[in-house]
């Protein structure tokens, strides 16, 4: 099986090993996920923060300077279907977790392998 490849979702240029992280940041889960956080604000821009709280790949080096990578896991180690699980079962435990599109991300990555792999 020929291992996953990613491509940063900002540069759109494919990630080689110790270049990127997927990552997700954090401080945009809390503010979408924490009930007591929505306060008075609409749906709308409940769901559009909640839009925010993804799983992307990126590269190290197309993050702006300063800019938080939020919790982020290194690119190399979500080359096959066993580190993906791994990754995900890990980050599944978070109580943050659910804020995010964990499932779906996990979910379309394994079948990316698959596919790599048929
Ligand atoms: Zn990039």
């Amino acid at each position: 099986m020929s291992p996953l490849k990613w491509r940063c979702h900002r540069c759109r240029f494919e990630i080689a090993d110790r270049e990127g992280v997927v990552y997700c940041q954090t401080w945009k889960i809390h503010k979408a996920s924490t009930p007591r956080n929505w306060g008075e604000r609409t749906l709308a821009a409940i769901f559009a923060a909640a839009d925010e709280a993804r799983w992307r790949a990126a590269h190290v080096a197309c993050f702006a300077e300063g800019e938080g990578q939020g919790y982020a896991w290194d690119i190399e180690r979500l080359r096959d279907v066993p580190g993906l699980l791994e990754f995900h079962f890990h980050v599944a435990e978070k109580p943050w977790a659910v804020g995010t599109d964990l499932n779906e991300f996990t979910y379309a990555a394994v079948k990316r392998c698959w596919a790599v792999a048929s």
